[in-house]
């Protein structure tokens, strides 16, 4: 473990696995030095358990940086479950989940990620105290899309005024791969502030409900990173920068809220040297996180969730502009400050 790439001085890695249901977890809690530890659960099916370390190591730390950026008051933890999310899951392993959070006693507070739905983290909320993204209960925050769209928008308008002089959308073109939650209310924000939208999706009725609503223009599903667009704003997959789409891409920004859009840490450079400006994902798609925090509080307010929005955008902006001023890349800018802040936060304690 203390040997291994990802491995990043992680407080804690905890593996659980309980018989009668058949959980397979670890609970990754890299750091909680800005306070309890916070990030979504995730189930996957992994090719191995070393596949499943890894993955836990590299997205608790993620976390860390995520939150540290976003302001709010949590470090970053993740959870990870192996296993198949259409066939695998029980009443009874999502139960022995909760138990297994409580069982850190409030240093890991988990909510939904990929291949974990409301219903499952409000299973496991019946064994612990420690669950957020539910929809019932004193300080439910429901669905966080509408807020990571919004910190999306302005995302793209705190990146649109340092790659063209002003935050102006409009008649801006933007090129938005996935037009579901985050991508669907982030283009009803673009339409209204006047930009032009070019849009794809699998998903046909994804599609029919933002080109009908925004009037925007559907391309096929390769044919986004070819679009004559001003930004590319990516709201689906992971891993679409790349050596092939970079040489593709005509856009002079790119901003949006997918997870992991670089495929490699060495992305950031390259897209730097296409004179690409990139908001890194973390940072602008921080809203959920901001939004879950909430909740965790014990008291909801949407003042608050605006006020940590405020942070986020700032946040942002610092980031690029250093990156521009310094000629670094914004993917390793925007590491090094998050890494700052943690070690100020461990330094004050
Ligand atoms: P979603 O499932 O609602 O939407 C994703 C959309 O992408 C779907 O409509 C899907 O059909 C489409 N899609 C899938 N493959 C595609 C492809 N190859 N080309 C074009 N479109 C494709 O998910 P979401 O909640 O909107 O999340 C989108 C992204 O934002 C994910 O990377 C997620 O991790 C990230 N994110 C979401 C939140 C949140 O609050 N929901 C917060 C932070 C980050």
């Amino acid at each position: 473990m203390f040997d291994l790439p990802s491995f990043d001085h992680h407080e804690g890695v905890h593996f659980f696995h309980d018989e009668d249901s058949g959980l397979r977890c670890i609970i990754a809690v890299h750091s909680t030095v800005l306070g309890p530890s916070a990030g979504g659960t995730r189930m996957w099916d992994y090719a191995d358990s070393a596949a499943m370390v890894t993955d836990a190591l590299r997205l608790s730390q993620g976390m860390s940086y995520k939150n540290a950026m976003a302001g709010i008051p949590h470090g970053g933890g993740k959870a990870v479950i192996w296993g198949n999310a259409r066939t695998d899951k029980s009443e009874a392993m999502f139960r022995a989940f909760g138990r297994a959070v409580e069982s850190l006693q409030g240093r890991y507070w988990t909510a939904e990620d990929v291949g974990i739905d409301t219903s499952d983290i409000e299973t496991a909320a019946q064994e612990t105290r420690y669950a957020a993204g539910l929809t019932s209960g004193g300080a439910a925050s429901g669905d966080p899309s509408p807020v990571t769209a919004l910190g999306v928008f302005r995302g793209i308008k705190a990146t649109a005024l340092r790659a063209f002089g002003t935050d102006d959308l409009s008649g801006r073109v933007v090129a938005v791969q996935g037009v579901g939650s985050v991508g669907g209310y982030t283009c009803q924000y673009l339409a209204e502030a006047g930009a032009k939208l070019v849009i794809t999706d699998m998903d046909q009725s994804a599609i029919e409900r933002v080109s009908k609503r925004d009037g925007a223009q559907v391309v096929g599903l390769d044919e986004i990173y070819d679009v004559e667009a001003d930004i590319f704003s990516p709201n689906a997959l992971g891993a679409i920068i790349n050596e092939d789409t970079i040489k593709r891409l005509k856009v002079k920004a790119i901003a949006g809220g997918a997870n992991n859009q670089l495929a490699t840490i060495e992305m950031g450079q390259k897209v730097r040297d296409a004179g690409i400006l990139y908001a890194p994902d973390y940072i602008i798609n921080g809203g959920g996180i901001i939004n879950v925090a909430a909740e965790i509080s014990g008291t909801y307010s949407r003042e608050w969730v605006d006020s940590k929005l405020d942070v986020l955008i700032g946040s942002l902006g610092d980031v690029l502009d250093t990156a521009l001023e310094s000629g670094a890349p914004t993917n390793e800018v925007a590491d090094r400050i998050a890494r700052e802040r943690i070690a100020a936060a461990r330094a004050a304690k």
